[in-house]
């Protein structure tokens, strides 16, 4: 399988494989978990001499869902292998991996603020809802003009062969990505994961802190502390009028914005919670039933944040949901009234991004 970049600056195209034992590795562990191979040996890519520490973590990195089947990752000693590791040129910008959606763009808007450099790096690895993102990436990137990276792989017939069991999910797909980033030597690889994503392995803080150590790059999140309904508090009274959040895409059909999958019904209630809109998503009746059986009956065990937002969402709207969910919005307010309340305050009155590193 080849990596292609096509870097665009400033309307300048250019166009270059790219090939690391590391990007190499991580394609290979993607194709036998895709391929539901017993085992899969590997060269150690890394630095790290103690192999089955190496080789626990891409195990964790893969193994989700959490009860998926995953080949044993056996990782062989690379004394042998000439480095073939040729380190690019030091970029001298940060690398946003970058979707189009609301979390890596807000990454990008706050690298803006802060007065750092830039550059967006997405992947296209034939997931079904490229389209829309490619189109959103571009014209995003354009309206902050920052240079956009556009990598290529085609993994489209794994994803196929995956769909039952992985359904939304692609194993290792963000370490992929940041394997692709840091293969163009940026100074960090800023990966937008939110704090209520931290059960997804390469989003979880093991992925930040051990990743970071394997791939010889700072990788980090500024939102780690953040769900995706803050980010948006902050983007409202920040970013608006740099950018809207409808010019983002983050939805699993290749339509864009059908209203009509779990992910827009995240999107949904984030921006709902946040009062960055105000108008009734035909999501919350399309997946009516996602969200009464799927959501309410986990509710209890949601984290507090997730669980508020889910609430101060459907209640804003409390007239047109459905009679069904209105009368577990109506139970459920009850019994979490003042840690919903509370989170409601919190939202309201958010009005900076809640980065660790700034506040060190
Ligand atoms: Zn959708």
């Amino acid at each position: 399988m080849v990596v292609n970049i096509e870097s665009n600056i400033n309307g300048k195209r250019e166009k270059w494989e790219i090939s690391t034992p590391l990007i190499n590795t991580v394609l290979e562990l993607i194709r036998a978990t895709y391929e539901d191979d017993e085992v899969v040996e590997i060269i150690n890519p890394t630095d790290c001499n103690n192999l089955s520490r190496v080789s626990e973590f891409f195990e964790y990195i893969l193994k989700y869902p959490k009860d998926v089947k995953i080949p044993k990752v056996i990782v062989k000693d690379n004394k042998d292998i000439k480095e073939s590791n040729v380190q690019n040129n030091p970029l001298g910008s940060d690398i946003v991996c970058f979707s189009g959606g609301i979390d890596s763009t807000a990454a990008l808007l706050y690298q803006m603020e802060q007065n750092k450099n830039s550059i967006a790096l997405w992947c296209d690895y034939g997931q079904t809802y490229k389209e829309p993102e490619r189109k959103a990436v571009r014209e995003i990137c354009e309206k902050l003009s920052i240079p956009l990276y556009e990598a290529t792989v085609d993994l489209s017939e794994l994803i196929v062969l995956g769909t039952e069991r992985f359904k939304h999910v692609f194993p290792a797909r963000n370490l992929l990505i940041a394997a692709i980033a840091v293969s163009l030597n940026p100074q960090e690889v800023i990966l937008a994961g939110l704090s209520d994503e931290l059960i997804v392995p390469d989003k979880s803080p093991r992925m930040y802190s051990e990743g970071s150590t394997y791939l010889k790059h700072k990788v980090y999140s500024p939102f780690m502390k953040m769900t995706k309904a803050e980010v948006l508090s902050v983007w409202k009274k920040k970013w608006n009028n740099i950018l809207t959040v409808d010019e983002t895409v983050s939805c699993y059909s290749n339509a864009g914005d059908c209203q009509d999958c779990s992910s827009c019904a995240k999107r949904e209630v984030a921006k709902i919670a946040s009062k960055y809109s105000s108008e009734f998503p035909k999501v919350f009746t399309n997946q009516a039933e996602l969200i009464s059986n799927h959501w309410f009956s986990r509710i209890d065990k949601f984290d507090n944040p997730r669980r508020d937002e889910i609430l101060i969402s459907l209640n804003e709207l409390f007239y047109k949901i459905t009679p069904d969910l209105q009368e577990k919005v109506k139970f459920y307010l009850d019994k979490y009234y003042d840690e919903v309340k509370e989170w409601q305050k919190h939202l309201d009155s958010l009005s900076t991004v809640i980065d660790e590193e700034q506040n060190e």
